[in-house]
This record gives structure tokens, C-alpha cells and sequence, in this order.
């Protein structure tokens, strides 16, 4: 028995270090991306369900390294946070969805909202108003249609500040979101006091309202609620027809989501666009 212990400490000390030395190389190789430029932007197309227009995208990571497959965000974008590389990160993602906003509007394309996810970190580590405003000079794209999606949970980790971020991006004409809306703690009667623009229904309760009478009520109520706030109302992870007829009935704004598109290369909104 002491012998089998003291092997499953050895295993258990082998294996954290192992997962030590994981997070090392991957902090590493985040690095490296970021030097040589292997990061890119898909775009998923935001719909108007009313009429059936394009009206927004939002922006994803996606890191593509010169040797190997695409890494999807949720497998590095962990590591970029608790290694605080999410920040020059983030500051690329936004740089590149600036430039992209105002080369879309150059080349003549309807006006397309362009939303850009920010992490905790970024929201609370970082003079993030001063790097927008920034960025909004320096590539000329139009504030207005810039959107900021901050999920609750990440709201609600502080919520005073956020406030004060919140009215200060406001005050530039920055569109700002909630995101993964009805996963965290928070009520709309609280988010109230935030100057928020829109509410992104997250994809988990999406899924299942043509199945789920629970998930059904759930986003009925948070579109009615939300739009007595006058808030708009995006849903996300949209995969069948159904489930549009359901946000359609119910007056939901937007959607996006597979049954639509997946997210896509620039190029590839360019030609949705056209068509
Ligand atoms: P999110 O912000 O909730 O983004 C929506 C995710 O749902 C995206 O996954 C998108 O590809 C996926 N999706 C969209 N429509 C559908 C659908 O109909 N069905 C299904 N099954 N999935 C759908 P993705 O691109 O893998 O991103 C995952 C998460 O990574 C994002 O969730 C966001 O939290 C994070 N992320 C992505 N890009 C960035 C970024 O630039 N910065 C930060 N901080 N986080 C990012
Ligand atoms: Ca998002
Ligand atoms: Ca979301
Ligand atoms: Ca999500």
C-alpha cells in the first residue's frame, strides 16, 4: 500500500507539472502568434429579422499556425486570459475589426455593425476607453458602428466600474452588448443602470425553445422585458428554421447563427453581400 501512494503521488506530481509545463508552451506559442501574425478574424453575419437583412457581424478568433490545424478560440483563449496575453490579444482583435469596419464602408457595402468580444480582463486590466477612442482616430472607422460584447458574468465582477467603462464608451457612440445573456446572476431590472444597447440571448436557451417550454418562456419574457427597456434584442447560436419562426413570432431583433451562416472570412461577407 505505501509503495502504490507513493507511485500516485509521483503520478500526481507528474501530472501537475506536466500541465504546468502545457500551460508554458502554449503561453509560449500564444507569443509567437502574436509575432508572427497568425491570428485571423471570422465574421458571422447578424440578421435583421424583420427584413432579412445583413445589418452586422461579429468578429472571432481564430488562430491558424503556420504548421497544423486552426485552434478554435475556446482552446487558447483560456491560457490568454489567466496569462494576461488576452490583452495585446484583444488589442489586435480590436485594431483589426476597426480596420475591417471602415474598409467595408470604403468599399461601398451597406453599413454593417461590426461587434467585437472583450474579455474581463481587458474590461477591467487596461485604459480600454482611451484604446478605442484611439483606434477609432487612427483607422477612421465610425464609432456607431462599433459594438462591444461583454458577457454578464464578466459585468458583474464589477459592476461599478463597469458602469463607469460602460458610460464612457456610451459617450463616444460605442454600441455596447451583453452577451451570453441568461447565463450569469444578473437581472435586467439591474442591468437597467448600465447604458447598454442590446442583449444577446445566449445559444443554450436558443437551442432548445422549439423543444423546451421552460427555455420557450424564458426567452419570450427576456425579449418582452428587454424591449420595454427599449433594449434590442440579438439571438444567437439560430440553427433551423423553427427556431427563427419562434424569435420571429416573438418579435426578437436579431439573429445569428448556422442556419444563416458560419462564421466566415472577410472575403466571405463581401460575397454574401453581393448575392
Ligand atoms: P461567443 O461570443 O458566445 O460566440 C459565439 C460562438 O458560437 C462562436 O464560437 C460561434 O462560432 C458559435 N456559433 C455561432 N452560431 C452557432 C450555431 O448556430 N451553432 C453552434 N453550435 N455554434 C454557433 P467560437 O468562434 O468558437 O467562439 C467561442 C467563444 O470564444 C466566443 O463565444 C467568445 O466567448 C470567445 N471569443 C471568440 N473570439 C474572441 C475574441 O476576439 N476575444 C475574446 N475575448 N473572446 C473571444
Ligand atoms: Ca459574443
Ligand atoms: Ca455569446
Ligand atoms: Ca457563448
Amino acid at each position: 500500500a505505501k509503495a502504490d501512494g507513493g507511485n500516485q503521488y509521483a503520478f500526481y506530481v507528474h501530472s501537475m507539472s506536466m500541465q504546468a509545463l502545457d500551460s508554458l508552451r502554449m503561453e509560449g506559442a500564444l507569443r509567437r502568434a502574436l509575432e508572427r501574425d497568425e491570428f485571423r478574424l471570422h465574421y458571422q453575419p447578424q440578421v435583421d429579422i424583420a427584413t432579412g437583412a445583413v445589418v452586422g457581424v461579429e468578429a472571432l478568433l481564430r488562430w491558424q499556425p503556420q504548421l497544423g490545424p486552426m485552434v478554435p478560440p475556446g482552446d487558447f483563449i483560456p491560457i490568454a486570459e489567466q496569462t494576461g496575453l488576452i490583452v495585446p490579444i484583444g488589442d489586435w482583435v480590436l485594431a483589426t475589426a476597426c480596420a475591417q469596419q471602415k474598409a467595408w464602408r470604403d468599399a461601398g457595402l451597406p453599413p454593417l455593425t461590426v461587434s467585437v468580444n472583450l474579455s474581463a480582463r481587458q474590461f477591467q486590466h487596461r485604459d480600454l476607453v482611451e484604446l478605442v477612442a484611439r483606434l477609432v482616430r487612427e483607422t477612421g472607422c465610425d464609432p456607431a458602428c462599433l459594438a462591444l460584447e461583454i458577457t454578464e458574468t464578466a459585468v458583474m465582477e464589477n459592476p461599478q466600474a463597469a458602469v463607469a467603462i460602460f458610460r464612457q464608451l456610451n459617450e463616444m457612440g460605442v454600441q455596447l452588448a451583453i452577451d451570453d445573456f441568461g447565463t450569469g446572476y444578473s437581472s435586467l431590472a439591474y442591468l437597467k443602470r448600465f447604458p447598454i444597447d442590446s442583449l444577446k440571448i445566449d445559444r443554450s436557451f436558443v437551442s432548445d425553445i422549439t423543444h423546451d417550454a421552460d427555455d420557450a418562456a424564458i426567452v419570450h419574457s427576456v425579449i418582452a422585458l428587454a424591449h420595454s427597456m427599449n433594449l434590442k434584442v440579438v439571438a444567437e447560436g439560430v440553427e433551423d428554421a423553427r427556431q427563427l419562426q419562434f424569435l420571429r413570432e416573438h418579435g426578437c431583433d436579431q439573429m445569428q447563427g448556422y442556419y444563416v451562416s458560419r462564421p466566415v472570412p472577410a472575403a466571405g461577407i463581401e460575397e454574401l453581400l453581393r448575392r
